[in-house]
C-alpha cells in the first residue's frame, strides 16, 4: 500500500487530509532542491507555514514543503531598527522576540498564527496596522529560474490581505522578511477596542497584553477548536452601494477606504443574517465572533467546512446583494483551487 502522510497537525482547521509526502527545509538552497526533486516527478508541491490560513478540501496528491528557514538579524541606525527575519520563524513569537527587546512597531500584530514567510502573501493585518505599513522588502525564491528575487515594498503591491504573491504562489517561495521599525514610536490606537487607551502615557508592552487579552477572549484556539481565524475577506464596496444599504441599514458599520470607497464588516453581515452559532454538521458558526467558521470537535471534513461557507456566502448575497470572498485559501487534490469554482 501506498504510503501517505497526515495533514491533521499542518493545518489550524485540524482537517484530516493526507498527502504523499512532507519535507522540511531550514536553507534556501534544501527548499529549492526539495522543489525540484519533486516538481520533476510532476507531482505539485505546496510550500507551507502554519497552515493558519488554508482549507484543505480533500487528499493533497503532492509534496508539502514545510519552510523552516529561520533567522532574526537586527541592525539599527539613528532613526529606526531594520530586522532580516527568516521565513520559517514564526509570526507571533517575532512579535514576543522584539517587545522584550524594547522594540517598538509589531504590537498590534500580536498573536497572529503562522510563519513570517506567509505574512506578506496577504499582507496580514490588525488592530490598525497591515504588514505594508513596516515592510521594507521580501526576498522570494523565482521557482523556475532558481534565482534570488528582493521585492521592495511597493513592488509586493500590497492591498487589503492582498499582494502580488497571493495570485502566484506557485511561482515563488519567499525566505525571507524585511522589516523597517520607527525609533519615534507612535501607539496606533485607532481601532474601536483601542480608542480608550490614553495615547500620552500607554507603552508598546501594554498595547500587546491589551490586544492578548482581547484576541483571547474573541477568537477561538486552534488548539481546542478547528478554526482558521476569519473565513471571508471584509468587503469592500464603492460609495454608491454604500449609501443605497445605509439607508436600509443605518447601523451597518463601515469603514472608509484611501480611495474613496467603503469598507464593511462581514462579520456583522453574517451576525444580521442570523447565522452565529449556526451549526452545519460537524462545522459551525464561531457563536463568539461571526466571521469564524469552526471544527468543533476537530472531527469536519474539509467540504463540510466549505460547504457551511457557501451558505453563508448565499444568505449574505440573498440578504444584502454582497458577494463575500474567502481570505481562507482552498486546497485541493492538485493544488489551490479558485474560490470562484466554489462560491458561484
Ligand atoms: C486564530 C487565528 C487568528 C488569525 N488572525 C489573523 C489576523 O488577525 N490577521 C491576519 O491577517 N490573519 C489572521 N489569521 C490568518 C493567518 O494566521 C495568517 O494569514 C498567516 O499569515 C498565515 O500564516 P501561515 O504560516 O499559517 O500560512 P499557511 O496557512 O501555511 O499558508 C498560507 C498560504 O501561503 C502559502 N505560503 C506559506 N508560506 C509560504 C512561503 N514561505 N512562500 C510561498 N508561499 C507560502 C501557502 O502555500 C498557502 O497558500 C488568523 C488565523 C487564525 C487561525
Amino acid at each position: 500500500m501506498e504510503r501517505r502522510f497526515q495533514l491533521k497537525s499542518l493545518n489550524t482547521f485540524s482537517v484530516n487530509a493526507f498527502s504523499k509526502s512532507i519535507v522540511t527545509a531550514h536553507h534556501e538552497h534544501t527548499l529549492l532542491k526539495f522543489w525540484r526533486k519533486a516538481y520533476s516527478k510532476g507531482k505539485p508541491v505546496l510550500i507551507l507555514g502554519g497552515g493558519s490560513n488554508i482549507l484543505f478540501l480533500e487528499n493533497y496528491s503532492g509534496t508539502i514543503l514545510l519552510n523552516r528557514i529561520k533567522g532574526i538579524f537586527i541592525t539599527e541606525n539613528k532613526t529606526e531598527w531594520q530586522l532580516h527575519v527568516g521565513a520559517g520563524e514564526k509570526w507571533d513569537e517575532l512579535v514576543v522576540h522584539t517587545i522584550k527587546k524594547n522594540i517598538p512597531g509589531l504590537e498590534n500584530l500580536a498573536c497572529i498564527p503562522g510563519y513570517v514567510g506567509a505574512a506578506p502573501i496577504q499582507n496580514i493585518g490588525a488592530y490598525g496596522v497591515e504588514l505594508s505599513q513596516i515592510c521594507e522588502y521580501v526576498d522570494a525564491i523565482d521557482l523556475c529560474s532558481g534565482k534570488k528575487i528582493r521585492f521592495t515594498c511597493s513592488e509586493c503591491d500590497f492591498k487589503y490581505r492582498d499582494s502580488i504573491f497571493r495570485n502566484c504562489l506557485e511561482k515563488y517561495a519567499i525566505v525571507s522578511v524585511g522589516l523597517r521599525l520607527r525609533k519615534r514610536w507612535k501607539p496606533i490606537l485607532d481601532y474601536h477596542e483601542l480608542a480608550h487607551l490614553d495615547k500620552f502615557r500607554i507603552t508598546p508592552r501594554q498595547v500587546f497584553n491589551f490586544i492578548y487579552i482581547i484576541r483571547h477572549k474573541k477568537l477561538p484556539d486552534p488548539v481546542l477548536v478547528g478554526n482558521a481565524g476569519s473565513f471571508f475577506k471584509n468587503p469592500i464596496i464603492d460609495i454608491k452601494t454604500a449609501r443605497c444599504l445605509f439607508q436600509i441599514y443605518p447601523n451597518m458599520p463601515y469603514y472608509y477606504q484611501k480611495d474613496g470607497r467603503i469598507k464593511l464588516s462581514a462579520g456583522w453581515l453574517i451576525e444580521h443574517c442570523q447565522l452565529k452559532g449556526y451549526v452545519f454538521g460537524e462545522a459551525a458558526i464561531y457563536p463568539k465572533q461571526a466571521l469564524v467558521l469552526i471544527n468543533r470537535k476537530k472531527i469536519a471534513t474539509g467540504t463540510e467546512i466549505a460547504a457551511l461557507a457557501l451558505y453563508i456566502y448565499n444568505k449574505v448575497a440573498d440578504k444584502f446583494n454582497i458577494y463575500l470572498q474567502p481570505e481562507v485559501r482552498l486546497i485541493g487534490n492538485y493544488g489551490e483551487i479558485n474560490p470562484k469554482k466554489l462560491f458561484m
